[in-house]
């Protein structure tokens, strides 16, 4: 595959470096956010929206842009890289994408549209608190066909910025045991609808994460978005492009504590000489390049791959994911060890990144995770 940007996407890459370097200004903005209970602002939300990045995956006559993945990791990396906070993830791409994959015509006219303008936000209610491991198979929150309704009962952990959030995609079993991939189907739930109870919860990377319980929640029969018991089809499809779209923004958020750290280490004088003078801070920084590197051609050929429908892509989200998520730790642990004492503090950069890294190891999967996908797909 060719590696070079097309110039659209030097474009998209150059107005989202522009727009997000004043839009998420400075480590006391993101402190602000982190302790905001929205963990965004409306001029933030609305100057993306403004600028397409909303529908960028959506087809046009769904209001979207008709991009490509290639071009979602484009923008992806720069979000990473201005450590952008807010619900664009979680709309955008869980919600959004498993509307577009699993949704009727009439489900995507209604929805898709409004989230492209960015009057809509959407997300997916999935992980529960029995998954001690990630496993998007295990579904227990159940809904049972009660006359013209669907009744729903159970709880969600960690459904990404729900208490933002519409409406949500909630997984829930209709048939078949816990684990079991068949009998999961999807409903749009509004999340103020009578019996949804939402609580925020705290966050290593301080983004919003929510505990969900539905409690006779009642949806008509209309809620369901695709077949019934056929919707883990839709969540694979969509935790794929997640998994590969929370790479780019992990890839981003590297190559922002490696400019961080370099530049340090070339204004850093101890000893009468600057530290990245000496052999061993030039390794370090050598490390994180490389790091770099390997996780940018894996991120995206994983893409390209999904863009064209390839069936190993699946392999490769997975490699992408478990690669990714151990680069960026070791790229944030460089970055702590040249910058010292210095960046330990809170009101520093670093470790906005450091507990992004550590975030996004777990999201959709931790490594280990990935690995045992890329074994099955070994044949093992
Ligand atoms: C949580 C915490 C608690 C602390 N508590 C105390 C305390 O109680 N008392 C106290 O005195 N200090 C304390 N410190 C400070 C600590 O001692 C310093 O952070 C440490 O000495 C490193 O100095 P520095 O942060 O200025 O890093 P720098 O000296 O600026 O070094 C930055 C980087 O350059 C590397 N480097 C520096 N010189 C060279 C060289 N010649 N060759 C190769 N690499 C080099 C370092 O290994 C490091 O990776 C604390 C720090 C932290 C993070």
């Amino acid at each position: 595959m060719d590696f070079t940007y097309t110039d659209d996407q030097k474009m998209l890459k150059e107005a989202a470096r522009r727009f997000l370097a004043g839009a998420c200004p400075n480590v006391e903005w993101y402190l602000e956010m982190d302790k905001d209970e929205k963990g965004f602002t409306q001029e933030l939300w609305k100057g993306m929206a403004e600028l397409g990045w909303m529908g960028i995956l959506f087809p046009e006559e769904y209001g979207g842009i008709g991009g490509s993945m290639l071009d979602m990791v484009t923008l992806m990396e720069e979000m990473g890289y201005a450590a952008l906070p807010g619900p664009y993830f979680s709309t955008v791409i869980l919600g959004g994408c498993t509307i577009l994959a699993a949704g009727s015509e009439a489900q995507k006219q209604e929805f898709l549209p409004k989230i492209a303008e960015g009057s809509l936000r959407v997300t997916l209610a999935l992980s529960e608190p029995a998954t001690t491991q990630f496993n998007p198979a295990l579904i227990t929150v159940k809904a049972k066909a009660e006359g013209e309704a669907w009744v729903i009962n159970g709880i969600k952990l960690f459904v990404p910025d729900a208490n933002v959030s519409d409406w949500m995609v909630v997984a829930a079993r209709t048939a078949g045991k816990d684990t079991d991939r068949d009998g999961i189907s999807l409903f749009l739930v509004e999340t103020k609808a009578p019996g949804v109870g939402i609580t925020l919860l705290k966050t290593v990377a301080g983004d919003k994460q929510c505990e969900v319980v539905f409690d006779k929640v009642k949806v008509p029969k209309t809620a369901l978005l695709g077949e019934l018991g056929k919707g883990f089809a839709a969540i694979e499809r969509t935790l794929q492009i997640a998994a590969v779209a929370k790479c780019a923004e992990m890839l981003g958020g590297s190559n922002k504590v490696m400019e961080m750290a370099v530049a340090y280490a070339k204004e850093r004088v101890q000893f009468g000489k600057p530290i990245g003078s000496f052999q061993a801070v030039q390794h370090l920084c050598a490390n994180m390049k490389m790091a770099i590197e390997q996780s940018i051609y894996i991120t995206y050929k994983a893409a390209w791959m999904i863009d064209q429908g390839m069936p190993e892509a699946r392999k490769f989200a997975a490699v992408a994911k478990a690669w990714v998520s151990e680069a960026y730790k070791k790229v944030a642990l460089i970055g702590h060890q040249i910058f010292g004492g210095t960046g330990y503090i809170v009101e520093h950069a670093m470790p906005i990144y450091s507990r992004r890294a550590k975030a996004g190891e777990y999201a959709f999967g931790s490594p280990n995770y990935h690995r045992e996908i890329v074994a099955q797909e070994l044949g093992l």
